[in-house]
């Protein structure tokens, strides 16, 4: 029989696990400290990407678009999912010229790209400004609204018997002294005693470790957004776009990295991102960021000048050091899975890893094999 499953955190990831567990007949009870989703997921950009590399990224991107199909009949919530595709833009030259080889690997892989010269840019886009080198057509890609995915999995979850408990900060836990299990978990209003225990608190997840001596190597990555009022539905044909040198910008050490980044939601706002910094948990929404962000933009897309920003927002991605999350059980803690640390890919990989969760736990086939997302992989 397998024993009851504590989640602790209501983000996508945290809500995907409770809502796969549940629907293997798992009892499950999933803490969450403020609300559902209040963490890094509610303030993500929709796109769902199916080419990050390393290999790990483009398999569990793929596995992504199939389950969020999936999902969108399954629950009652319209998470607003659509096949949209995306476009990555290049700069100049250099970067076209640097990116050929990527492409070229991507399409060994079976992901579905189109290299575009400049002018053939522009003919697919004609929103993009004129000047510049080139892209790339990612037919594969989708979209989801990030909140309504994290809520519908929640209420489907609660709806198959888990229980969802929000308002609930996990303060501390206690180890059996005698095997290293997690004997106790503690919140504000309570104790608990689980059966077993997955880490799924996102940019916190290191915090949470800390309560039990492991060294989980998350850190909160700080991305700001800017929303604008709702256009017009055909204002772009492709509702993702994005530049190439966006990789570069995940890649970035600890400078501030800016890269563009621009989504029209199924509602016609306009999601506009985004930054990359390591500041804590600092929340706070720095103007010089969001001008830094603005200028790029209206470089790409000069028509949005007269386009009206009504919201800017921040939120924290749980960066690790390799940008691939942490994910499957952890061998000092015989009752301890973690499930964190994707980044910027979280809303792409929410599903597939609450998924995992679920087979691992229930002693399933494996969709993926992930024995390169394990902890085990810092410790040298
Ligand atoms: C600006 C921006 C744009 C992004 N765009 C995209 C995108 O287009 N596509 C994409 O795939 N990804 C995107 N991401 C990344 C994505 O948002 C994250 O990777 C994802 O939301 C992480 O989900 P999570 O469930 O791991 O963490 P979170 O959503 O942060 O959830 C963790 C939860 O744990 C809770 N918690 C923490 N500590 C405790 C505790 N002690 N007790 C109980 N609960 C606790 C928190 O309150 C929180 O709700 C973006 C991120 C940002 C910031």
């Amino acid at each position: 029989m397998i024993p009851d499953v504590v989640v602790i955190g209501g983000g996508i990831v945290g809500c995907s696990c409770a809502y796969y567990l549940a629907k293997a007949g798992v009892k499950v009870h999933l803490l969450e400290r403020g609300s559902i989703g209040s963490g890094a997921s509610k303030a993500g950009m929709c796109h769902l990407v199916t080419w990050h590399e390393p290999e790990i990224h483009l398999q569990l991107g793929r596995e992504a678009v199939k389950l969020y199909e999936e999902l969108s009949h399954e629950v009652a919530i319209d998470i607003e999912f659509r096949k949209t595709g995306s476009i990555a833009f290049f700069e100049n030259k250099e970067s076209l010229d640097s990116n050929k080889q990527m492409v070229q690997s991507l399409h060994e892989w079976g992901i579905k790209c189109q290299f575009l010269e400049a002018d053939e840019l522009i003919k697919f886009e004609p929103a993009l400004s004129s000047d510049l080198a080139g892209g790339v057509y990612y037919a594969e890609d989708a979209q989801v609204n990030p909140l309504y995915a994290t809520l519908a999995m929640a209420i489907a979850a609660r709806q198959m018997g888990a229980k969802i408990e929000t308002s609930a900060e996990v303060v501390d836990m206690e180890l059996n002294p005698k095997n290293n299990t997690i004997e106790t978990i503690i919140t504000k209003s309570g104790r608990i005693t689980p059966g077993l225990v997955v880490i799924a608190a996102g940019a916190w997840s290191g915090l949470l470790g800390e309560k039990i001596g492991l060294k989980i190597p998350i850190s909160p990555r700080k991305g700001h957004l800017i929303v604008t009022a709702p256009m017009p539905e055909n204002l772009f044909r492709v509702k993702t776009i994005l530049s190439a040198g966006y990789l570069e910008s995940v890649k970035a050490g600890n400078n501030i990295a800016v890269a563009v980044n621009v989504e029209q939601t199924k509602n016609g706002n306009l999601l506009i991102g985004s930054s990359r910094q390591f500041v804590g948990f600092d929340r706070s929404v720095d103007p010089k960021v969001i001008s830094l962000m603005a200028e790029r933009t209206l470089h790409v897309f000069p028509f949005l000048k007269q386009v009206n920003a009504i919201r800017t927002w921040t939120g924290f991605r749980p960066y690790t050091p390799d940008l691939t999350p942490i994910i499957g059980e952890v061998d000092a803690f015989p009752n301890l899975y973690l499930a964190s640390g994707h980044e910027g890919l979280g809303i792409t990989e929410g599903p597939v890893t609450g998924k995992l969760i679920s087979q691992l736990i229930t002693g399933g086939r494996m969709d993926i094999n992930i024995d390169s997302l394990s902890l085990n992989r810092f410790s040298s």
